[in-house]
């Protein structure tokens, strides 16, 4: 593969698929995009992909394939993670689609890193490297649109959780009890409140346009720009709910900043204003009270950007291609050279929990020592 070569990046969502090509340092070169045609087959989803990256890659003049250093990919969840197996919620034609193979297959013949995330975690790592988190250590990076998505950057590293799914702040609870339902199941969530159609629908159910279909969280902002109650009171909704989420994550994350991107953030002040109130309220402690929440810095190519770090910063934002079938430990870091350094385990045994007497928990406590020493004589026998 070309090591420095320019990178395929491609950010898949319900409404449109857009293509790009980067430089290393992840300045894209060009890009497109086209609506996604959401309710074709799985086949024909495909081939709109597929001419979408021949014409690109004609546009940046990569002639051949083996000139591409990687292929980073962002596409709506939920998937598989890492093998790339997708299916958006928004795009009913793929359920269980290999996408990570089949753009292997078709576009990295020469052995190139393929890689494939959620989107709304790509938009996190593109602000991260190169958008209004940059130079940050912690930061939490938001999508706020049809859904609410998120990822999560824990000292300088993007953290996957254990199935690559942490950062799915959108379902961070905020007001359980008499909170709306939500799609996922439960109730409350931020994203139940804050997602646009909701809050569309929120304030159409109080009267702002409530004769006419189709309307969204853009025509909404508009509204309340001009001083409608009803919208701006739906968007002070929405700022109070994120505000309440955001607090929680930077308690328990230790944030310095939350990066807040995605269509509703458009609404400037209307939003951040009441977010910051809900925010000074709920964020008390002297290490969480300086987080600064900033509107997103890299607009819609975020998800490009984002999707060319998987590849290009791996170090910082891919940790999936681990060995089939070997069980590694959590926590497994990188050689410097591009290489993960890694150690087995025995896969982990389901315990029922039981009570222990005195005796018992202290014979536990001392093998579960053990343990830890032999598992931190096997990383320093690596190093
Ligand atoms: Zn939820």
């Amino acid at each position: 593969m070309a090591e420095r070569g320019p990178v395929l990046a491609a950010d898949i969502g319900g409404t449109k698929m857009a293509v790009g090509v980067a430089e290393p340092g992840g300045r894209l070169i060009t890009w497109s995009q086209v609506p996604t045609p959401r309710d074709s087959d799985a086949k024909h989803l495909w081939r709109t992909l597929e001419d979408l990256v021949l014409q690109v890659l004609d546009t940046a003049k990569v002639g051949d394939l083996s000139e591409l250093s990687g292929i980073g990919c962002g596409c709506g969840g939920p998937m598989e993670w890492p093998s790339g197996l997708v299916s958006p919620l928004n795009i009913p034609g793929w359920r269980g689609f290999p996408l990570r193979e089949r753009l292997a297959e078709r576009f990295g013949a020469s052995g190139i890193p393929v890689r494939v995330h959620n989107d709304a975690v790509c938009v996190a790592a593109g602000e991260h490297w190169r958008g209004a988190g940059r130079g940050w250590r912690n930061v939490l990076g938001m999508v706020v649109s049809t859904g609410v998505g998120g990822g999560l950057i824990l000292d300088n590293r993007l953290i996957e959780g254990s199935s690559g799914n942490a950062g799915h702040v959108g379902h961070v609870v905020v007001y359980p009890d008499d909170g709306p339902k939500c799609e996922c199941g439960g109730r409350g969530c931020l994203e139940a409140i804050a997602r646009g159609p909701a809050l569309t629908a929120w304030a159409q159910a109080r009267g702002w346009r409530s004769d006419r279909p189709g309307l969204t969280a853009k025509d909404l902002s508009g509204d309340a720009a001009q001083g409608h109650p009803v919208a701006t009171e739906a968007l002070r909704r929405a700022g109070r709910a994120l505000g309440i989420a955001i607090a929680s994550a930077t308690s328990l994350c230790d944030l310095e900043v939350v990066a807040v991107g995605g269509g509703l953030s458009q609404a400037g002040a209307l939003l951040f204003e009441p977010l910051q109130e809900s925010l000074a309220t709920y964020c008390r402690l002297d290490f969480a009270r300086d987080v600064r929440v900033v509107p997103a810095a890299l607009g819609q190519n975020a998800g490009l950007v984002g999707a060319a770090a998987l590849v290009v910063a791996g170090h910082r934002y891919w940790s999936g291609d681990l060995p089939a079938g070997l069980p590694v430990r959590r926590g497994q870091h990188h050689d410097g050279a591009g290489g993960l350094v890694m150690q087995a385990l025995p896969p982990p045994v389901a315990k029922q929990p039981q009570v222990v007497g005195h005796e018992e928990k202290r014979q536990d406590l001392a093998a579960q020592h053990e343990h830890d020493r032999a598992d931190e004589r096997g990383a320093q026998a690596h190093r």
